[in-house]
């Protein structure tokens, strides 16, 4: 730590170069007067790093809180610092082209409003999404109604745009809370962003179906007269993701393939594993391509690169970051190494240890060489004691007892703590408070422990994990967040065979295990016939079933289907057949639980 290169300015240099204009104050509000975004909360970043602080988070954090309207070339400018990811603008010959407008139109709209302020109220001509993820395309129509306008994406955007929010979408954001550290306060003590960008705004989510598919690479669009170049990264990190050039203006977009941190390989929010080596491969592809054409780069995260060496060098460091990861623990686990043995283990080479962008302030290596074993291997490390261990109450009462009783416990780890050995400390604490949740001695001094290791870290996702669990500790679970993935354009964008999906998975299994029928569902706007047929606790979907008895037939439109599935009733929809069948459905299905505990039992 004390040989990073602090003296270094040039971050800050890149983070505060084409400056044009901050918005004042940095308050974004819903039409009910809402806060949605507060970017003047992160003032006391000013200040000198505190006793409560990784410094080297505490400098990313003051890079990211940098807000504002920014030159990045001739013609095109970045909003950064007012929600999660960057707006990029792009001048074309009759308006701008918009690059993935924020998490929500709330902050999408403030962001184009504080650009044209200061540019000139040009026309949204064009809008690109650089990939799935919902910072990238949530605050779409607070910056366009999409109409006559060309909305290009990568490949597949709509398909993953919605999948991944639709199946285990509840326990990720309930863990994506506790990631982001949503419901802590931002202070020295509290939240400092998440590595990322500083927090995701609390908006509305909306989504406008891309209009043009880029579906290979050096495939070439003309945007009001603006030439792009696009590379496809599909399975990097987000499923479906592209790179581009723009040529006339010699500037490279990444997208979030080469941002100023480790990414994740697997967000702790959870989320299906990426391909570290997948990931690598494009971006030693965007240097052959791309390098010898570019004099800036610039991502949806973070501030741009000027100058061809620092961004060959910054995308060849990237590039190696991923790949070292990804060959070293496939090496060390082919060695027989586990999992958490390899990320003990993993060394960085010098010269990514000395580079800042290089460091994990959103991903970590330690989570990611775990996530790279589980991409290879799975959850099984291969040990017998491990195949059939009791789950967390019952092995923590077992636990407790052989070391003598909670009170016992709780002198051990004090030891532990004095020690300075903060990460067992935290396993004894975990065994007490979930053999015994009311014993509030293990609570207290797990919420101090949990509260250092927050304050140690490096990555901010792991302080706000760490900090989040401290309070759920001394306060009570956190309830759930505000921030709905379930939004109109998200539900209205789901495939039929994705809705009925998601009702499959809230059927509660044994309360169903005797229940036998089937609906065919006729939906008239697309002229589709789907048929559900519930038994063994099973709702099994079909898609234009072919002959076969069926207990009730109902024709309705796709959006009164999905009326139905959130609770409105089923008056009026044209029906042969017993509606009851209906009822004997929703009797078996259950509500998913957005507020479930996680460091406690
Ligand atoms: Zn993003």
């Amino acid at each position: 730590m004390a040989d990073l290169p602090f003296h270094d300015r040039t971050d800050f240099d890149n983070a505060e170069r084409g400056f044009v204009a901050k918005l004042t104050p940095a308050l974004i509000k819903a039409a009910d007067g809402r806060v949605v975004w507060d970017n003047d909360s992160y003032d006391f970043l000013g200040g000198d790093c505190p006793e409560t602080a990784h410094p080297s988070l505490w400098r990313q954090a003051r890079l990211c809180a940098k807000q504002g309207l920014f030159e990045v070339t001739d013609g095109i400018y970045q909003v950064r610092g007012l929600d999660l990811s960057n707006m990029t603008i792009v001048e074309g010959r009759r308006g701008v082209i918009v690059t993935d407008p924020l998490v929500s139109t709330e902050c999408a709209a403030a962001a184009l409003r504080l650009y044209r302020d200061h540019r000139g109220d040009r026309p949204v001509t064009g809008l690109i999404y650089t990939h799935s993820h919902a910072d990238h395309f949530g605050g779409a129509r607070g910056v366009t109604d999409g109409a006559d306008i060309p909305i290009i994406a990568p490949a597949h955007f709509m398909e993953h745009a919605v999948s991944e929010n639709v199946y285990a979408g509840t326990a990720m954001n309930r863990r994506a809370l506790y990631m982001y550290g949503q419901i802590l306060p931002p202070s020295p003590e509290g939240q400092l962003g998440c590595g990322l960008g500083m927090a995701t705004s609390t908006g509305t989510v909306s989504l406008i179906p891309p209009t043009v598919d880029i579906t290979r690479t050096g495939q070439e669009e003309t945007i009001d007269g603006v030439r792009v170049v696009f590379q496809l990264t599909p399975g990097t990190e987000a499923p479906a993701e592209m790179n581009f050039l723009f040529p006339d203006h010699r500037a490279l977009c990444m997208a979030e393939n080469a941002t100023h941190n480790l990414h994740n390989v697997l967000t702790l929010r959870g989320a299906l594993v990426r391909d570290a080596r997948v990931w690598a491969r494009y971006l030693t592809e965007a240097i052959a391509l791309f390098a010898d054409h570019a004099d800036v780069a610039f991502a949806s995260h973070h501030w741009p690169t000027w100058g061809k060496d620092a961004i060959v060098t910054f995308l060849s460091q990237q590039r190696d970051l991923y790949a070292y990861l990804h060959d070293q623990t496939v090496r060390m686990l082919n060695r027989g190494m586990t999992g958490s043995e390899i990320a003990e283990a993993m060394r960085m080479p010098p010269a990514l240890e000395q580079a800042w962008h290089t460091h994990g302030y959103y991903g970590s290596v330690s989570h990611n060489v775990k996530a790279i074993y589980q991409r290879y291997l799975g959850w099984f490390d291969g040990n017998p004691a491990h195949l059939w261990e009791h789950p967390p109450v019952e092995q923590s009462r077992r636990y407790v007892e052989c070391l003598g009783g909670a009170t016992a416990v709780v002198a051990l780890a004090e030891r532990y703590v004095q020690q300075g050995d903060l990460r067992f400390a935290a396993t004894l604490l975990n065994h007490a408070v979930f053999a015994d949740q009311g014993d509030s001695s293990a609570r207290e001094l797990l919420a101090q422990v949990y509260t250092r290791m927050g304050h140690g870290a490096e990555n901010a996702t792991w302080r706000n994990f760490y900090l989040t669990g401290a309070t759920e500790l001394t306060t009570g679970r956190p309830s759930a967040s505000t921030v709905s993935t379930t939004s109109p354009d998200l539900l209205t964008a789901l495939t039929a065979e994705q809705i009925f999906d998601s009702l499959a998975i809230r059927v509660d299994g044994p309360n169903a295990w005797k229940e036998r029928f089937a609906i065919d569902w006729h939906l008239t706007d697309l002229d589709e016939c789907h048929r559900t047929t519930l038994s063994n606790g099973t709702l099994i979907h079909e898609k234009s079933p072919s002959g076969g008895r069926t207990d009730l037939t109902l024709r309705l439109t796709k959006q009164r289907l999905v009326g139905l599935i959130s609770g409105e009733g089923a008056d009026g929809i044209d029906h042969d057949g017993d509606l009851a069948v209906l009822d004997r459905l929703t009797s078996v299905l259950e509500q998913p639980t957005p507020d479930f505990p996680i460091v406690t039992p």
